[in-house]
């Protein structure tokens, strides 16, 4: 314990120190439990610098069991993490905690001094700010350190206010530090063990230094310091890797891929990545986001950072850089060029994994779990939509679910220039769209989408090497428009009068070869299939009501001409035909108990 002599310093914060502890304590945290992640991290530090300097100074030697311990003193109401680091000589104290030293520190306590008043406790609670954390839960603060290689110890003392810090000699049996921190009436609950236990597991398990809890007399240890990721490739077994995924992940199965590397140049990191061997979110997941873990040496700092795109949210897995301070704010973690940059390399690094692997015989099933997930980048990511386009599988009409664009154009018949596509909601009913007749007829292949992400990014993406994406609706030009005979005409006009606002127009088609007719979205509407999804969804939709197109070679169109000559009515069947269609599109008919009258009705005649 201090103990006064006449030496003692006594000194005011230095004036940025002094407006950082006034924001401090008096603002009100949401996650203060940081303040043991800072004052852990310090701790480890002063390790880690003793076991540097030691290797050209023995006297620095660290003691065998080098460790931080996690002390609670109910009677005292204190709690005291000690660590057998370097230490602080009487000057080291002044300057290391009298002053803002660290450059990260000051653009932390800048952002946080233009923070509105009312995010401030988020700043400060999620990012820390530094030693001074401690003053979240403290109403005082001594240090008791004593720097390895000297005999003597002293003693910082402050309240964290305005009567500034004291320093006085001190005793300490062996070099390192202690920080013991007089608990505030309002944070008593970080005297509990099993409390401290929980911190320590969820910010600091991978830290390399043992921590352990005094619990019940006994120090018990509080984390596992494996950092898989930091540990050589070579030395990782397969299922050491399985076994981290699935408790980062709360997964069960094996990751299909493990990607596992450590770079170093502009930006150091670490990053082990793991693309999940089946997609365990809900069809209703609402969070896009990423959530793979960004540590700041072995430290936990979050994992709401957005380290990947939405569209690899699927990926799991820590990233570790040696590059931020550990109070990164949040300003930092969106502007930052390191983050930026690791962000862009975790990105590429992803993709490449996707391309290397995209010949194995899993590939087809990584598609199907992740393939609506990937696409979604085909539209949001201008930089990487190419890339995504081929590594994204279709079905088509010409093969099952395994198919690239690159196969496609492979494909391709003479005199075709466009990569035509069909989308829709079900792949079997795709598959038998009337909308695809006339295409067949010219034997170009046509590639189904059923994903509800793939209403929108055909569109964005337009072509791929070079070759047009055209919607089957909108493949008129494969079709010569023959002029319409005289009696088509006559029925179209009837068919048009019958069915009055529930169609926008009524024309003749010449890209059904099968079927008597179809249903193609209004000017300007969106795909018909879209439509029932948003109505679905409880979406109001504002779209015209579509066209119908009639096949002037079926046999059935053939008889209403004749009996709309012959003067009988064409009413029921008009409808009949209108209702075909819609079940085709996967709609029910428009009157039900009518259709099934006059669809009977016609059977018979
Ligand atoms: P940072 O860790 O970012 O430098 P802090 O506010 O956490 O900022 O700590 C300030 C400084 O105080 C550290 O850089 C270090 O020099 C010193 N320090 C804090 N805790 C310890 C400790 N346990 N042992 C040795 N030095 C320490
Ligand atoms: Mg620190």
């Amino acid at each position: 314990m201090a103990t006064e002599t006449e030496a003692a310093i006594e000194r005011p914060f230095d004036a940025e120190v002094g407006r950082l502890l006034d924001l401090v304590v008096h603002s009100l945290y949401s996650d203060r439990e940081i303040f043991l992640r800072e004052l852990v991290a310090n701790a480890a530090d002063a390790i880690d610098r003793r076991r540097f300097l030691a290797l050209s100074d023995e006297a620095l030697a660290l003691p065998a069991e080098a460790a931080i311990r996690i002390r609670a003193d109910h009677g005292a109401r204190t709690i005291t993490i000690a660590d057998d680091g370097i230490g602080m000589t009487a000057e080291d104290l002044a300057s290391h905690l009298g002053t803002i030293a660290r450059s990260g520190t000051r653009a932390f306590t800048d952002a946080l001094a233009e923070a509105r008043p009312e995010d401030r406790p988020t700043l400060i609670g999620q990012f820390g700010v530094g030693f001074y954390s401690a003053f979240m839960v403290a109403e005082k603060v001594e240090v008791i350190s004593r720097r390895a290689g000297t005999t003597g110890a002293n003693a910082w003392v402050s309240d964290g206010r305005g009567g500034g810090y004291r320093i006085t000699h001190a005793e300490r049996e062996a070099a390192g530090t202690d920080v013991i921190l007089h608990l505030k009436a309002d944070a008593t609950e970080y005297l509990d063990g099993h409390r401290l236990e929980t911190i320590i597991r969820k910010w600091a398990d991978h830290v390399a230094v043992p921590i352990s809890i005094e619990r019940d007399g006994k120090l018990v240890k509080a984390n596992e310091g494996a950092a898989l990721w930091r540990r050589p490739k070579s030395e990782i077994k397969e299922e050491e890797y399985a076994d981290f995924y699935r408790h980062l992940g709360h997964l069960f199965d094996s990751p299909w891929a493990t990607i596992h590397w450590r770079a170093e140049g502009t930006v150091d990191f670490a990053a082990l990545l793991f693309i999940p061997g089946h997609n365990p979110f809900q069809a209703t997941e609402t969070d896009r986001d990423s959530h793979v873990r960004l540590h700041v040496r072995r430290m936990f700092i979050t994992d709401s950072a957005k380290m990947l795109p939405s569209w690899l949210r699927f990926v799991e897995g820590v990233v570790d850089t040696e590059d931020l301070p550990l109070n990164v704010s949040r300003e930092m973690l969106q502007s930052t060029p390191v983050l930026g940059r690791i962000r862009k390399a975790l990105v590429n690094r992803v993709l490449a994994e996707l391309k290397s692997r995209s010949k194995d015989e899993t590939y087809k099933e990584f598609c199907a779990q992740f393939g609506a997930v990937l696409k979604e980048g085909i539209y949001d990511d201008v930089d990487h939509r190419n890339e995504i386009a081929s590594l994204v599988r279709f079905s088509s009409t010409a093969s099952d679910a395994g198919t690239s664009f690159d196969d496609y154009i492979e494909r391709m018949k003479p005199g075709q220039d466009a990569i035509y596509y069909l989308t829709g909601e079900d792949p079997a009913q795709l598959a038998a769209s009337p909308l695809l007749e006339g295409v067949r007829a010219h034997g170009f292949e046509v590639l189904l989408l059923a994903d509800s992400i793939d209403f929108f990014w055909p569109e964005r993406l337009g072509e791929y090497r070079e070759k047009k994406l055209v919607h089957v609706a909108q493949a008129s030009d494969l079709f010569e428009a023959k002029p319409v005979p005289a009696d088509m005409e006559q029925l179209i006009k009837s068919v048009k009068e019958i069915l009055g606002d529930t169609v926008s127009d009524v024309r003749v088609s010449f890209r059904l070869t099968d079927s008597p007719a179809v249903l193609t979205p209004g000017s300007n509407a969106p795909d018909l299939a879209m439509q029932r999804l948003m109505r679905r969804a409880g979406r109001q939709v504002f779209a015209s009501a579509p066209v119908l197109e009639i096949n002037p070679g079926h046999a059935l169109v053939e008889r209403m001409v004749k009996r709309g000559e012959s003067g009988q009515s064409l009413d029921d069947v008009a409808r009949l035909l209108f209702d075909l269609a819609r079940i085709q599109e996967g709609e029910p008919p428009v009157d039900t108990a009518r259709f099934v009258r006059s669809l009977a009705a016609y059977l018979v005649v």
